[in-house]
């Protein structure tokens, strides 16, 4: 069980880590945003060659908290007795892929802690570099940067609809609550849409402000979420079991897909299980080109 075009880059604790073809797009955009727009608006005064080197290296270690946020995941799941076939980042953020579901609503719940609890580790420790100042104000700059983007990853990821880490954490309830797996995805896919539908109004009402990139960007997001919501939900009322879950990132959320074939998904054109797409999401902070959003320090 594979993804389609990917790239294995090497392995961690016996798992294999790869890259979609897909991520290099979001990899660019990231640290062009950064090297081009965020930095040099936001601490002016420093050659474009520096620029493009604290960017791209931010952009990496940016990626690698994704990464890091799969593999507190993946740990964890190795350590319930979970196998983990491999971890992707994507477009979107990351995947992890795991062979089979978790044996109790504890382990699971366990398992997807466990990528929020790493972001807010690497969160809490590019923070206090920061605050030291020692490193000068644009790498202090960047290592707030990547602070921040570390609680971005882990707070969107804990909004409570699955297919997100935090709509995992409601299934771990329900199904604790309920004593039924299914009933539980049921209704934490349903929170899942329902999220979905905020996010598309949220990049709508973004569009019509003004901001095109971030609203396109949320909207799409909200789409993605909404498909992969839906699929859960489908999946959990005609299917009794599944045959592989994924935990899928940006952040990870997990993906649960019976007997699924890695062919291209037309309908979002990834190639992605085509039962539950991922939830990840990236923030480009490319704001201020924005003529009608001045303020001084916001992103996105
Ligand atoms: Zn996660």
């Amino acid at each position: 069980l594979q993804m389609k075009w990917t790239l294995t880059i090497g392995k961690v604790a016996g798992i294999p880590i790869k890259l979609h073809f897909n991520w290099f797009l979001t990899a660019g955009l990231v640290a062009w945003a950064l090297s081009a727009a965020y930095f040099p608006q936001t601490y002016p005064g420093w050659q474009t060659e520096t620029y493009w080197l604290v960017g791209t290296a931010s952009a990496a270690l940016f990626f690698l908290s994704v990464l890091l946020h799969e593999l507190g995941h993946s740990i964890t799941a190795q350590r319930e007795g979970v196998v983990v076939n491999s971890i992707t980042l994507f477009v979107f953020g990351g995947v992890a892929y795991i062979a089979e579901e978790p044996p109790t609503a504890g382990a699971e719940f366990r398992i997807v802690a466990a990528g929020p609890l790493t972001s807010l580790f690497l969160a809490a420790l590019f923070f206090t570099v920061s605050w030291t100042g020692t490193l000068g104000p644009l790498l202090s700059g960047a290592a707030a940067y990547l602070g921040q983007m570390n609680v971005v990853l882990a707070l969107f990821n804990l909004l409570p609809g699955f297919p997100l880490d935090g709509g995992r954490i409601l299934r771990s309830a329900l199904w604790k609550w309920m004593g039924d797996f299914r009933r539980a995805t049921h209704w934490a896919s349903r929170a899942g849409v329902g999220l979905s539908i905020v996010f598309i109004a949220l990049g709508v009402g973004l569009i019509v402000w003004g901001d095109l990139f971030s609203g396109g960007w949320v909207a799409f997001v909200g789409w993605f979420l909404g498909t992969a919501a839906r699929d859960g939900y489908r999946e959990a009322d005609t299917q009794a079991e599944a045959d592989m879950t994924a935990l899928s990132e940006m952040e990870g959320l997990r993906i649960r897909a019976g007997g699924l074939s890695f062919t291209s998904s037309a309908r979002t054109g990834f190639d992605l299980p085509s039962a539950e797409p991922a939830h990840s999401y990236v923030f480009v902070p490319a704001r201020k080109s924005c003529p009608k959003c001045q303020d001084s320090s916001s992103y996105e």
